[in-house]
């Protein structure tokens, strides 16, 4: 049997990275086995719609690489794959239950029905007043017009039990079901009808979803049931937590909000986090390999990742954990790679394209994220009157007094040299020799003198390559005649 997954988001908005990780479960369910992973919009319920939230769903679908195999922009066998192309296929097989008498016409009214809610204590759904209608009754309303939506008949007694692939054995007791609506009075169907026809009529083998469906999911099965279809694998996902902490300083762990931090996929993204290192810690927010490994790539989950491997202990998200996957998939990249990303960063900082190379080996060790960049280079366009006091360092004897005598001492050593990395460091060094101090006793000020700020990538030759021969002089000058 050939696997088939589905994602099956509703576009309501952006994509939080809840909705990320089950499309990327649903994915390498699919791709670790040789599978097709399908992408269907979910769109009948039109009051949570969202104009243009389709368009984010390929986006982000396609910028965190997980390429689907049918879906409404490439088709396939199983089409439609927008769920408002498919309304007049629900409706028959909702009509076929009503003459197997697993499903009934409804005929309440609004009013009745939200009276019913206000005085019904709180978990109690329908009360079945139409569920044993007689046939004249029926009859007498449909002829009548009336407005109805089809429920489901659920059964009175026992229990529903099915097998989640992380949850395990899971029980309902059938006096808890409701009699859910399949069909509403405008003909739609509803999510709970609709996700059930759609996945037997598109061959789903394998449905991934969050636990909050744990508990519908034997009003689904007793649906399959009475169509007669097999029922899917279940793979229910736990909660996706954050950590905060409260205004007694203690640790509060609950669901995944804006509060933690960022939570849509774009706005990660924004924040210079990259996809596939987003989709790194996302794959690990549930799931784990069989070894210790944290680091891989999407060719690298699909190769590793086991349903077994899920737990159903809610994750947390820890945003620094992410920083430090970032981090990695950065150290890993390619020099071409890195200036790919970096670019827009050094372009905004005024970097020569000749310090390309010099600063993929600075940076990649010291970055967790790319728009750090901006902050490590400001130093290359701004300089000011920067405090004095940044002269004075106990560690490499540096002291107002000695970067004076340093500083004109380097000044016209530098000026007769070439501008190169091995040159500049080397004449520094033999000049803190000839004044008989520490290397640190000359470099120190020298650094601070070019750069305007206590912390910078790299020395002091690093520096005034970044700055060149010119700029470098300049500021050393003007900083020597301010001390
Ligand atoms: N459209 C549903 C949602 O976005 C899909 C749930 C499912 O996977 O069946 O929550």
């Amino acid at each position: 049997m050939k696997i088939r997954t589905r994602f099956a988001p509703s576009p309501t908005g952006f994509m939080h990275v809840g909705n990320l990780r089950t499309a990327l479960y649903e994915y390498l369910t699919a791709k670790h086995e040789g599978g097709t992973f399908v992408l269907r919009i979910e769109d009948t319920d039109r009051e949570r719609y969202v104009e243009g939230a389709t368009q984010v769903i390929y986006d982000t679908m396609k910028l965190a690489g997980l390429e689907h195999d049918e879906g409404p922009d490439i088709g396939g066998e199983f089409g439609p794959y927008v769920q408002s192309e498919r309304l007049s296929m629900y409706k028959p097989y909702a009509e076929q239950l009503v003459e197997q008498g697993k499903a009934y016409r409804c005929f309440c009214t609004k009013e009745r029905l939200e009276a019913l809610k206000e005085n019904a204590p709180e978990g109690t759904g329908y009360d079945r007043h139409c569920r044993d209608l007689s046939p004249e009754e029926i009859q007498k309303n449909l002829d009548a017009g009336m407005p109805y939506v089809i429920r489901q008949k659920m059964p009175l007694t026992g229990s529903t039990s099915y097998h989640d692939l992380v949850y395990g054995d899971i029980t309902f007791p059938n006096e808890d079901l409701d009699d859910q609506v399949l069909i509403k009075t405008d003909g739609f169907p509803t999510y709970n009808f609709a996700n059930v026809i759609d996945d037997h009529t598109m061959g789903i083998t394998h449905v991934v979803r969050g636990s909050e469906y744990l508990s519908s999911t034997p009003k689904y099965n007793l649906l399959y049931e009475a169509f007669g279809w097999e029922i899917p694998t279940y793979i229910h996902l736990p909660l996706i937590m954050g950590k905060s902490v409260d205004e007694e300083g203690n640790e509060v762990i609950s669901k995944l909000s804006k509060r933690h931090g960022s939570t849509g996929f774009m706005d990660l993204v924004n924040e210079g986090y990259l996809p596939e290192a987003i989709i790194n810690y996302i794959a690990l927010l549930g799931w784990a390999p069989k070894d210790t490994r944290e680091i891989f790539s999407l060719p690298e989950l699909i190769e590793a990742f086991d349903i077994n491997g899920i737990s159903k202990s809610p994750a947390v998200f820890d945003y620094d954990k992410l920083s430090w996957v970032n981090q990695e998939h950065i150290k890993a990249m390619s020099d071409e790679e890195f200036l790919e990303h970096a670019k827009p960063f050094y372009d905004e900082a005024g970097v020569d394209p000749s310090c390309y190379a010099l600063l993929a080996e600075l940076l990649k060790p010291r970055i967790a994220k790319f728009t750090e960049i901006t902050e490590k280079l400001s130093f290359i366009k701004e300089y000011g009157d920067f405090e004095l006091g940044l002269f004075e360092h106990k560690k490499s004897k540096s002291t107002l007094e000695s970067s004076k005598q340093m500083l004109e001492k380097a000044i016209p050593v530098l000026e007769d040299l070439d501008w190169d990395r091995d040159a500049i460091t080397e004449a520094m060094k033999t000049l803190a020799e000839s004044l008989e101090v520490k290397n640190s006793v000359v470099m120190w000020p020298v650094r601070i003198a070019a750069a305007g700020v206590a912390v910078t990538p790299g020395g002091c030759a690093e520096v005034m390559l970044l700055l060149g021969k010119e700029e470098s002089l300049k500021r050393i000058k003007y900083a020597y005649s301010r001390l």
